[in-house]
């Protein structure tokens, strides 16, 4: 990743600040100073999360996709407890290595994720965002410039920093803010806080504890899942032997994981307590990379569903020395945040899994977790496939491919795609949000033009009619130019005006959020016009 500059983190600030002026997220706790790594979704936050929740589980599991060869596809819900045995965190392998590398400050304590260390800095660090400022973002970084920035600013900022402590600067020849930050560091990645050495990097594991008992004894230790996946490997049996699945299948589940981030940051990016989508599908071995194939293409053309622009949007294949020791291939799909631009980061992580976890959960638990294919037994026999072979073949652990995606994380994506800066109601940047209708958390608002002379009883009626079908306000306080400003700002698609004409001849005008055009339509079809923009 190229190291963002602090300029790149100005159009979060906006958008976190609209969000927390219009309800859709607030910090958690923020009457007691906060919680980092915590949020809460407020009115118009968690409608839009669960209309992409809704959507998602639409399209993945009431209505799934067309298999590859024109199958039917075959799907099933699940929600399972977030809290589950602690055996399943030591089959899965999370007890072991789920963790990330920290590095503590020897000065102040201060921990950060090592890995992401560049990011951190540029977006996070006050003592970085001044530096930034006094080289004009890195262009002026002639000697005289930077020990004037060590004399003055960095004094107070980053006392601990070594160029502070001993003021001798040699500035690199050639001067990124890379190398720069390094010799004023005296080549040292130094704290984002105070400037201070940071210790080496620690494995921490992020697992969330609690006691389920009522003593808090080792025997009663359990953890908050850091992922939904185990709960459906968990129920696998349970699903195969209650439905009528068979192989192949996916179960999905959406729902909260919780992981004790070392840095949580990026709004709600990275927190430590999120919702994930995720769907495992269970397959034959020797067509799971044709399931794989199938789900990375659908997974994005979902995404591509949600009204995101294509440019927006990659896949980015994991290199081999990146893939955990049992996946056989994975593939991020990542998006363009305002914090990674130009770069992109992860929005849904798309696995070939192998039959790891269903061996693990088997070799832990002592149940069997294998397969008995009797319709591939029947196509192999078909086939003439010799009688050893064909019982080999047809009994199996199933192979799992694994879409996962953050829910939270979806989202922030569209909340940073559907932001919009343009002029109008009389401000010049007019801050608002530009959803596709149907993921809009409110999709109309109702108005009397003035709150008399017979139009509030007209535009009440039509609201209670319309609120049957859809999320949609009725506000009759005066100055229609506010109440679209209003609209327009919380992505709102539709404004719906009572006026003196209505109660001649029973029409209404529906202005449009993004064209601001109007137009006149029968107060009876104001459902079904907006109903049919809503399925576009
Ligand atoms: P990252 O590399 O960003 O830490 P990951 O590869 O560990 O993510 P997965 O375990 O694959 O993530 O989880 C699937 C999805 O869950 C991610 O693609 C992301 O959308 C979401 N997710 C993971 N961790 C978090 C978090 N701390 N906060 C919000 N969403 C998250």
């Amino acid at each position: 990743m190229s190291t963002p500059t602090p300029s790149s983190s100005n159009v979060m600030e906006q958008i976190v600040s609209l969000c927390k002026r219009r309800g859709f997220v607030y910090q958690a706790s923020e009457i007691y100073g906060g919680l980092r790594g915590f949020w809460d979704y407020g009115p118009l936050g968690v409608l839009l999360k669960n209309n992409i929740r809704d959507w998602w589980w639409r399209n993945m599991v009431e209505c799934p996709p067309i298999g590859p060869d024109g199958s039917i596809v075959d799907m099933v819900g699940l929600d399972s407890s977030i809290i589950q045995h602690p055996k399943t965190w030591d089959a899965s392998g999370h007890t072991a290595t789920f963790a990330d590398p920290m590095r503590k400050c020897v000065k102040c304590g201060h921990i950060l994720r090592a890995d992401h260390y560049w990011d951190i800095l540029a977006t996070q660090s006050k003592w970085f965002a001044e530096l930034m400022t006094a080289t004009e973002n890195g262009a002026k970084t002639d000697v005289d410039t930077l020990a004037r920035w060590v004399k003055n600013k960095a004094r107070k900022s980053a006392p601990n920093l070594a160029a502070v402590a001993q003021p001798t600067i040699t500035p690199p020849e050639t001067a990124d803010v890379k190398a720069i930050v390094h010799a004023l560091a005296d080549n040292n990645e130094p704290c984002i806080l105070c400037g201070g050495a940071l210790g080496s990097p620690e494995q921490f594991n992020l697992m969330m504890v609690s006691y389920a008992g009522l003593q808090q004894t080792k025997e009663n230790l359990v953890y908050l899942r850091p992922e939904t996946a185990q709960g459906i490997f968990l129920n696998y049996r349970n699903v195969l032997d209650t439905t009528r699945v068979k192989v192949p299948f996916g179960v999905a589940q959406v729902g909260k994981s919780f992981r004790n981030e070392v840095t949580p940051r990026n709004f709600i990016f990275r927190s430590r307590e999120f919702e994930q989508m995720e769907m495992e599908f269970f397959c034959p071995p020797e067509d799971a990379l044709k399931w794989y194939d199938f789900w990375k293409h659908e997974r994005m053309k979902w995404w591509l569903s949600l009204g995101i622009k294509p440019e927006n949007l990659i896949f980015r294949d994991h290199a081999q020395d990146e893939l955990s020791h049992y996946s056989k291939a994975t593939v991020d799909i990542e998006y363009k945040y305002p914090f990674t631009a130009p770069e992109f980061g992860e929005l849904e992580g798309i696995a070939h899994r192998g039959a790891f976890d269903l061996t693990q959960h088997q070799s832990h638990s002592g149940a069997k977790l294998d397969y008995f294919d009797q319709d591939l037994q029947l196509r192999l026999k078909a086939e003439g496939v010799a009688d050893d072979e064909v019982k080999k073949r047809s009994r199996y652990t199933p192979n799992v491919i694994e879409p996962a995606s953050g829910l939270t994380r979806a989202v922030l994506v569209l909340l940073c795609e559907a932001y919009s800066v343009e002029p109008r109601a009389g401000v010049e940047k007019f801050e608002f949000f530009k959803f596709k209708p149907k993921f809009a958390p409110i999709k109309a608002g109702i108005f009397p033009l003035v709150n008399k002379d017979g139009m509030p009883e007209v535009a009440e009626k039509l609201y209670m009619d319309l609120r049957q079908s859809f999320a949609c306000e009725y506000d009759p306080k005066p100055a229609i130019g506010k109440r679209y400003a209003r609209m327009d700002e919380i992505g709102a698609p539709f404004c719906v005006t009572v006026d003196g004409e209505s109660l001649k001849d029973q029409t209404v005008t529906i202005r449009d959020r993004d064209s601001m055009s109007q137009q006149r339509v029968a107060i009876d079809k104001v459902k079904s016009f907006i109903n049919e923009k809503l399925d576009e």
